[in-house]
């Protein structure tokens, strides 16, 4: 919404249709007393009260931030005139706080031409009808995506899970989402599951001819069931191509903050993240979405939308699930806890890395840390995990391993490893429809020979992530997109302090992590993935859904499914 100095001759007021696709002069809904010269262009409504006194201010909405208009009898059967109302998101400056988001304004006139009220109501549909369709061409997108639109009218499911968050996914659904849905004139059928694998059921079975997306109001595992329900169809390959919508209504909103963040609008949290969405879903954009494949012990293969988790991430998410009434501050406290008794996970992992780095000889290091860094041995003795002693870092750099030899270096092709390495041959197949794993042989095959294997075997955490954000207020990967093909896996090795794993955490909100120069973090983008847990006791959360704890390995899918975003 723009404001700009009307004194001097508003261009749009003339006739001839160069500038101004419509023109009209109504009343205030209120007092007939005050009128409006109202311009429709191809990207704006611009909006002036007619009055004597110079230097009158035309506020400007821009098209790119209505979801819809509508015309309307007054309730009042003696009124002969008629209305319609245009409602737009803009960014507003926040009342209470700094910075802007998105707050709905709703812009409504009343047509009194003539004395018949079917004429003006005629004409009040007239300017619903051309305000809606040059809407529909004003829709905010990202230079270089590509965007598809889910087809009008768009029939939508919309799947809440009562139970997710502090339990008021239903009521921020009614307040907040129902009302943009009626405003942008999507017909929509609610359905509130009743136990968990309820929405699983439901999309492995529905009609999806019925249907032009299937919205997800909780959290994460709601849409985590959606979309292993299609997968698990015979139609899997058109079935998820059914655009998915994500509306934050759990404690975990990862891909609905992954969403507002690709739409590249300032951060927003709960009310103001749950509207960005909402705005986006009635816009609906629809990008591809990359899947990933993830195998575990069981055979049993999964279709991940955002992440594999080992470690302290799983345990954090799984933890904090006593506390999923307080929000999403639950990962907040769920941290601080695991962070008093930090366990160290022994494990193998190898990944098949997006590009081929030239071949280091044998058994060399890529990289060092610097010989001061301290060594996160001192603190590994035994296999299963254990707690860390409480000592700072440099009372355990008396213990450290020789830099030469030391954490999160890799190696390729070691032979003395136990995740050996081998070409492809036998490719993974599984007991579950979907596209075939290329990259992957058998779980109980020797990892490729152009697959780089970590030497460490003492983690922190594995996270293997695909979105942008972990959380709502973490976000993990700055750059990633719905679709960029990669697999952003992080690693975080034994022997980082508790102040610097805190350190990181923090950093993430602001997507620093990676500039802390931590020398226990460790990036790399990849295609594929195997972890094979060593400690016999741990946790492995795939979308923040516990799953078998054992090895398990991951491939990804780029743009299998479809996503309504921004
Ligand atoms: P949150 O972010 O709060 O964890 P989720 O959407 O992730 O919300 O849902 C949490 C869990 O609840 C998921 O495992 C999901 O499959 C499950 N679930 C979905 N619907 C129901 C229901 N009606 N009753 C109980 N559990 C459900
Ligand atoms: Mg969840």
């Amino acid at each position: 919404m723009e404001k700009e100095d009307a004194s001097e001759p508003d261009p749009s007021r003339q006739r001839n249709g160069v500038v101004g696709v419509l023109y009209g002069e109504f009343t205030d809904t209120l007092n007939d007393r005050v009128r409006y010269s109202v311009s429709l262009t191809e990207s704006a409504l611009a909006i002036q009260k007619i009055s004597s006194s110079p230097g009158r201010t035309k506020v400007v909405f821009n098209l790119t931030d209505c979801i819809g208009c509508r015309a309307y009898r007054g309730r009042d059967s003696t009124d002969i005139g008629a209305y319609f109302s245009a409602y737009f998101y803009p960014f507003k400056r926040r009342w209470m706080s700094s910075g802007v988001a998105r707050q709905r304004v709703e812009q409504c006139f009343r047509v009194a031409l003539v004395q018949d009220p079917v004429a003006n109501l005629q004409e009040a549909e007239r300017w619903a009808h051309a305000i809606r369709d040059a809407s529909v061409q004003q829709i905010p997108r990202r230079d270089g995506v590509v965007y598809t639109e889910v087809r009008r009218p768009c029939r939508v499911m919309v799947l809440v899970n009562p139970h997710s968050g502090r339990g008021q996914a239903l009521q921020l659904f009614t307040g907040h989402v129902q009302g943009m849905l009626t405003e942008a004139a999507v017909p929509y059928t609610l359905v509130i599951t009743e136990h968990q694998n309820h929405a699983r059921e439901l999309v492995r079975k529905a009609d999806l001819s019925q249907w032009d997306a299937l919205v997800i109001m909780s959290g994460d595992g709601l849409l985590f069931e959606v979309i292993n329900g299609l997968m698990e169809r015979e139609d899997w390959e058109e079935a998820i191509q059914t655009p998915l919508g994500i509306l934050p209504g759990g404690s975990g909103n990862a891909l609905a903050a992954s969403i507002h963040n690709y739409s590249q609008s300032p951060p927003a949290w709960n009310e103001e993240l749950l509207l960005s969405c909402g705005f986006m879903l009635c816009k609906g954009l629809v990008v591809s979405l990359d899947l990933v494949s993830v195998h575990l012990a069981s055979k049993q293969r999964v279709f991940s939308f955002l992440s594999l988790a080992w470690g302290f991430v799983a345990d954090v998410d799984i933890e904090s699930e006593k506390y999923r009434h307080i929000g999403a501050i639950r990962f907040l406290m769920g941290t601080l806890v695991r962070l008093a008794s930090l366990r160290v996970y022994q494990g193998r992992l190898a990944y098949l890395p997006i590009k081929e780095a030239p071949k280091p000889p044998r058994n060399s290091i890529k990289t060092s840390p610097p010989p001061s860094t301290p060594q996160h041995h001192s603190f590994c003795t035994s296999l299963p995990c254990r707690p860390v002693p409480n000592t700072s870092p440099n009372q355990n750099s008396l213990h450290n391993r020789s830099s030469t030899n030391s954490n999160h270096n890799t190696i390729t092709n070691s032979s003395n490893n136990a995740i050996t390495t081998k070409r492809p041959e036998s490719q993974s197949n599984s007991n579950t429809r979907g596209p075939p794993d290329s990259l992957l042989p058998g779980l109980d095959q020797p990892v490729p020979e152009s697959w780089t294997v970590v030497r460490e075997e003492d983690f922190v955490l594995v996270l293997a992530i695909y979105q942008s954000h972990l959380a709502e207020d973490l976000w993990t990967v700055p750059g990633a997109l719905a679709n960029d093909g990669l697999i952003h896996l992080f690693y975080v090795t034994a022997g980082i302090s508790r102040p610097a794993l805190l350190r990181l955490f923090l950093a993430m909100e602001k997507g620093a992590h990676l500039a802390c120069g931590c020398p226990h973090l460790v990036y790399e983008k990849v295609k594929a993935l195997r972890l094979e847990p060593l400690s016999p006791q741990g946790m492995i959360t795939v979308d923040g859904e516990m799953v078998e704890y054992g090895p398990v390995q991951a491939h990804i899918h780029p743009g299998l499914a479809r996503l309504i975003c921004g």
